[in-house]
Order: structure tokens, then sequence, then C-alpha cells
């Protein structure tokens, strides 16, 4: 089955919550193949979460896999995956749960989806710090409240569809809510920054938090400049190639 874009249409705005007809993380918890992390990433011991699920349904009688005890989780709950969300997804305490096959699960309560649809979606990536990006150039503050983020999103789209094009070759694809321009996913990191290991873990943290941020020229090309350097640049860039990325 897909790991992705495909999603139950039988509520009116599918288009945003976008639920899956089946959740792959869902059955590797209930089955024990992974347990969820604070990120509600899935992850293995000694892999983190950066490993990719995949479904088949079949008629096959298997035997039923265990989840795994909470004590034997890979996560430590070190949260580096939340200081990763460049659009502060995540929240540093509070939890929400599922329950599934009669246990419940619990990992971090999302601020509102809608930042994901934002940020990995490409057309924000500047955290509020100024001092990193994901490979988005969108400048754009997050709102706090949801329906907030749902404005500024639209209003992004619209700029998005006005970008230049890319140059670098990247494949991009086509996503409904954005049908006329290839969407290029631009984040992942609260799952491919946890690799199974406090120490790695948190090395790819600085190696993110200090690599600068994205910028895009008039010509579609992309650049990763320092951060101040890439403020710099953006301040200068013209006010209407400017306007479209904040
Ligand atoms: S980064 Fe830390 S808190 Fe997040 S899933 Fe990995 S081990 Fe758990
Ligand atoms: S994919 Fe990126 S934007 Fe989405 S929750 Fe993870 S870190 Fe945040």
């Amino acid at each position: 089955m897909h790991a992705n874009l495909v999603y139950r249409q039988d509520e009116p705005d599918w288009r945003m919550e976008m639920h899956p007809d089946l959740s792959h993380r869902y059955v590797a918890v209930a089955s024990g193949l992974g347990s969820f992390g604070w990120s509600g990433n899935v992850g293995i011991e000694g892999y983190g979460t950066a490993i990719l699920l995949g479904t088949v349904v079949t008629s096959a009688e298997l035997e039923p896999g265990t989840p795994i005890p909470e004590e034997e989780s890979f996560c430590k709950r070190c949260k580096i995956c939340a200081a990763s969300c460049a659009g502060g997804m995540f929240s540093k305490n509070r939890e929400t749960s599922v329950t599934l096959g009669g246990r419940t699960f619990t990992f971090a309560a999302r601020h509102a989806f809608a930042i994901c649809d934002f940020v990995c979606g490409g057309f924000t990536g500047l955290h509020k710090s100024g001092k990193w990006s994901t490979w988005s150039p969108g400048r754009y503050r997050i709102p706090e409240e949801k329906n907030d983020i749902y404005t500024e999103l639209f209003r992004a789209i619209a700029n998005y569809g006005r970008w230049p094009e890319r140059v670098d070759g990247a494949s991009g694809y086509y996503n409904p809510a954005v049908p006329e321009k290839k969407v290029y996913l631009t984040c992942g990191t609260c799952q491919i920054i946890c690799w199974g290991s406090e120490e790695d873990t948190r090395e790819n943290h600085r190696l993110l938090t200090s690599s600068g941020c994205v910028l895009q020229r008039e010509d579609g090309s992309l650049e990763v400049l320092p951060a101040e350097e890439a403020n710099a640049e953006f301040a200068g860039l013209g006010p209407a190639h400017r306007a479209l990325y904040e």
C-alpha cells in the first residue's frame, strides 16, 4: 500500500485533515514492529525513526505480534525531534494518545497539523529564531491560532504559485491541493533527525541548526547562506520577488 498521498475522502475537510485509509504507524506499533517516539513517528531500537514503513494486506495466516513494552521503547524522550521542527509543531510537555487493541500509547500533542502542511509542504521553512531553515525559501511567520495558520497558509500557497521554477533538477510532484504547480517536500526532519543514539541525534540537530538558511533567486536557483548573510541578501532582493516569500 502507498505510504502517503492516499486519504479517506469521507470528511468534508479531508484535504486538510489527510486521514489515511490505513495508518502504517498504527499497524507497526500494534504489531510490535516499532514503537512511537515523542514526535509520534515510529522508531526501532538502534535506528530511531529514520526508517520507512510499508504495509502489505494479505490473506496469509500469520501469527499476530504484540506491542513493545513502553520501558523497551527506543525513545528516550530527549525531545530533540520537537526542537528540530522549524514550525514548532510539537508540544514540549503536553501529550496526546491513541488506543490500539486496548492499549493506550502516548506521544507529543501537536499544535496544529496545518503547521506541517505549511513547512513540510515547502511553503515556508525559516525557524522563528531566523537562524536556520529547511530547504524551503519561504519566510512566513506561523501564527499561534489554528484558524490564523490556515489563513496564512492559503496566502502562502497563492504566492507559491508565482515562485520561479526551480532549476536544480529536483523532481517534485503534483499535489491535489496545488494542482497547477509542482510541490517539493522540504522537511521530514522530525523523522530523519532521530538515529537511535542520543549522541548521533544531537549531532544531527547541531548540523541542522548551524547550516544556514535557504534563499531563492529570481532565476529559480536556491542558495544556502549563513543566517545573517541570508537575512541581508533577502532584504536586498527586489520587493516584488521578496513579497512572494513572506
Ligand atoms: S528524538 Fe528523542 S524524543 Fe524524539 S523520537 Fe527520538 S529519542 Fe524520542
Ligand atoms: S515533517 Fe517537518 S514540519 Fe512536519 S512536523 Fe516534522 S519537522 Fe515539523
